[in-house]
Order: C-alpha cells, then sequence, then structure tokens
C-alpha cells in the first residue's frame, strides 16, 4: 500500500485528489453530537491540501435509499470539517451532477471541497458490478489521484471505497495506516490477560467476530442487546429484548467451544428492565426495573447490565494486558441506561492494558459520557470494519488499496 507521504512526494501540487472519508457522524436534526470521524481524518485532508492539492472529500452519511434525502445531508460535516481545518470547505450540493463538477472545477490549489452524501446514489452501494463501476467512473471524472481513508467503510464493496481505487493512482491515507497498524497488534503478538467486550445492537454483525475471537481471547464479555441472544440459547426467559433468534444454535456452539477452549465466556448476571423503549429525546425518567438475568419478565425488554453485572466486568477488566471493546452494554443514549457503558469504560480505563474501542457508537459513547478519549490505546473509526478485520475477513476498500 502507497502512502500520502509517497503520493506527494511524485507530486499532488494542482492535482485534484479524491478522499474516500468517513463522515458518518451522529447527528441529532442539523447538530453533529460527536465529530470523532471528521476530526480523525482531518490531517490526512490538511497534509493534501498544504502539498497543494485540489482536494475532493466525499463519504456517504446513515442509510438513505440510493436517492438525496434532506436529513442525510453532509451539509453539517462540511461546515465542522472546514471549523476544524481552519479553512473555508466548498460544497457541493450533489455528488457527480452539475454542483459537484461547478465545485471541483472552481477549487484552486490548497483549497478543499466536500461533494454530497454517496449514497444518495445508488451506484454507491449496488450489488450490481456494472452499475456500481458506472458511478465509480462518474467519481473518477472528478479528480486524477484517490486517497482512501474511510476506514468505518473498508468493509464495503462500494462504488467509492472498492471500484473507484482502480480508476486511479491511490494511496491509503493516515488514518487507515493508523487503523490497521493497531489491530495487527491485536492479531499478532497481544499482552495477556487478552479480553474482549461485546456489546451493541447489530447481534447478527457481530457474531461473527466471535468465533474468530474464540482462538485468540482469553475472556469475552457480553453485554448490549447481543447478551439476549445467549441468555436465551442458554434457556432463559428473555421477554422483549433484542433476540435473534436464529443464531441461538451458533451461540449454544459459541459457549461450547468457549468451553472446550477455556476461554471465560461471561454473561450478565443481572439486567435494568422496562417494558417500554425509553424516551431518547426528551430523556424522561424510564424507571427500569433490576432483575436477575434468568428473571426477565415476558413483557419486559432488556436495556442495561446491572450493578452486579458492572461489578463484575470491572473486575475481569481489572489484570488485563490488552482490551478490545466494541458496542456499548446497553441503551447509553439514555442516561438511566448509560451506567453499565460507563463502567466498562472506566474499567478499561483502570487496567493497565492495551485498550482499543471500536465502534461508531461505542466510540461516540465514550466521548458523551465524559471520558478522555486521550485515555484509551485508541478509539477506533470503524465498529463493521474493525470486526471483520479481527474476524480475518479480506477487507474490500483495504484490498482495494494494495498495489
Ligand atoms: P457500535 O456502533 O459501537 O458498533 P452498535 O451500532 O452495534 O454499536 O450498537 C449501538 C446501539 O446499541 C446504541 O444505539 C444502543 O442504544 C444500542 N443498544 C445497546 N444495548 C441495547 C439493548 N439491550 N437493547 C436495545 N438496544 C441496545
Ligand atoms: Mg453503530
Amino acid at each position: 500500500m502507497k502512502t500520502i507521504e509517497e503520493l506527494i512526494e511524485a507530486g499532488v501540487a494542482g492535482k485534484r485528489v479524491f478522499v474516500r472519508a468517513d463522515l458518518n457522524v451522529p447527528l441529532d436534526g442539523e447538530t453533529i453530537t460527536d465529530d470523532g470521524r471528521i476530526r480523525a481524518v482531518a490531517p490526512t485532508i490538511a497534509k493534501l491540501a498544504e502539498a497543494g492539492a485540489k482536494v475532493v472529500v466525499a463519504s456517504h452519511l446513515g442509510r438513505p435509499k440510493g436517492a438525496p434525502d434532506p436529513q442525510f445531508s453532509l451539509a453539517p460535516a462540511a461546515k465542522r470539517l472546514g471549523e476544524i481545518l481552519g479553512k473555508d470547505v466548498a460544497f457541493a450540493t450533489d455528488t457527480v451532477g452539475d454542483s459537484a463538477v461547478a465545485t471541483v472545477a472552481a477549487l484552486g490549489d490548497g483549497e478543499v471541497a466536500l461533494l454530497e452524501n454517496l449514497r444518495f446514489n445508488a451506484g454507491e452501494t449496488s450489488k450490481d458490478d456494472a452499475e456500481r463501476r458506472a458511478f465509480a467512473e462518474q467519481l473518477a471524472a472528478l479528480a486524477d489521484l484517490y486517497v482512501g481513508d474511510g476506514f468505518g467503510a473498508v468493509h464495503r464493496k462500494h462504488a467509492s471505497v472498492f471500484d473507484l481505487p482502480g480508476l486511479l493512482p491511490h494511496a491509503a491515507g493516515d488514518l487507515i495506516a493508523t487503523e490497521v497498524g493497531v489491530l495487527k497488534k491485536l492479531t499478532d503478538e497481544v499482552r495477556r490477560p487478552y479480553v474482549v467486550v461485546l456489546g451493541g445492537a447489530k447481534v447478527s454483525d457481530k457474531l461473527g467476530v466471535i468465533d474468530n475471537l474464540l482462538k485468540k481471547a482469553d475472556r469475552i464479555l457480553i453485554g448490549g442487546g447481543m447478551a439476549y441472544t445467549f441468555l436465551k440459547a442458554k434457556g432463559h426467559e428473555v421477554g422483549i429484548s433484542l433476540l435473534q433468534a436464529d443464531q441461538i444454535p451458533v451461540c449454544l456452539e459459541y459457549l461450547a467451544e468457549a468451553e472446550k477452549r477455556g476461554v471465560e465466556f461471561v454473561l450478565p448476571v443481572d439486567v435494568l428492565v422496562s417494558a417500554e423503549f425509553p424516551d431518547l429525546k426528551g430523556k424522561t425518567p424510564a424507571n427500569p426495573d433490576l432483575v436477575a438475568a434468568d428473571a426477565i419478565p415476558a413483557d419486559k425488554e432488556g436495556l442495561d447490565i446491572g450493578p452486579k453485572t458492572r461489578e463484575l466486568y470491572a473486575a475481569k477488566l481489572a489484570d488485563a494486558g490488552t482490551v478490545f471493546w466494541n458496542g456499548p452494554m446497553g441503551v447509553f443514549e439514555h442516561p438511566d441506561y448509560a451506567n453499565g457503558t460507563k463502567a466498562v469504560a472506566q474499567g478499561l480505563l483502570d487496567s493497565d492494558a492495551f485498550t482499543v474501542v471500536g465502534g461508531g457508537d461505542s466510540a461516540a459513547a465514550v466521548r458523551i459520557l465524559g471520558f478522555d478519549e486521550n485515555a484509551f490505546g485508541h478509539i477506533s473509526t470503524g465498529g463493521g470494519a474493525s470486526l471483520e478485520y479481527l474476524e480475518g475477513k479480506t477487507l474490500p476498500g483495504l484490498a482495494a488499496l494494495e498495489d
């Protein structure tokens, strides 16, 4: 993989450099609630601009359905990127249309533009190779060189991630280089005990990684939505909690495999439950009940780990040598369900371990809950991407950056 230094050495002044970034930030209306992903890629953009490139930044945001949808506009990200860079960022109101063409044509050397959401175009995420390729060609017409630095999207076989680098001379940005360096550390030699904490809501996305981690980790702590499929697999009532019923056989296999390999597989012992999902906007008090993990009422759902589990997980983290954490322990967006996630974050900080936090919501949670992000070993900008890397999969967006 070529670095941007090598690209800069070969000459970028006056050239249009397409930077595939991941500016998929959480939004509350037009307010960015966590700008971590923008800050993470800003140095790459600044470096290219300083070297005299005309920098054309592109990203996806959320999951629009292949057509413009104002709630997923990148306009707030353009504004924030400008503030972080300390310079104007021109914003194109489309991705490959008249506005994009005019905005890129107007760029002077060292200037930066952001295109509108890539996913406003069906070609970006299309499963049809020809359709994707056609969109990639439209993108390629806007640039001379390509820099891949959208780590959070490298596991996606999308036009801007996978097809476009094949059409232009390309390099990997500094963020991707850093992220891959850290993940390599987790797959090669790890300081033990190696503790993995998994939670969050995307249960089916995350079960796969356990297969591989069972061969590497010493302890796996489960929280968040995924806990309930495991609890159900163990024969417990989980009420109306998040459940991936079709994954129960897989969960049972994992539990058996963990036992066979001597990997400690730890499930919540108590949980906070409620008959209703909390009000995340008004944040009205949720008044959850605390129950044992094997006594969830049939009409309630588990929304956070309980105090005994918090203490247990803190103890399991205390002597760790390495920790990888992906996925909040509960619905941390509501203060009544944030304590599990807080306890795990604090557990990471209290250990002497090399700590890696992955996942868009997990990374945001750490910052939103008031922790100092610099106190962690590494906060990854990619959840799915880091999990698939740890699963041992080939990531399309990394493969495409190879020479
Ligand atoms: P990440 O982005 O870190 O990979 P996910 O996207 O998988 O994490 O999950 C984050 C979301 O999971 C949060 O919005 C949180 O509210 C939700 N969540 C956590 N625990 C539960 C639970 N028990 N039930 C429902 N949602 C949950
Ligand atoms: Mg998420």
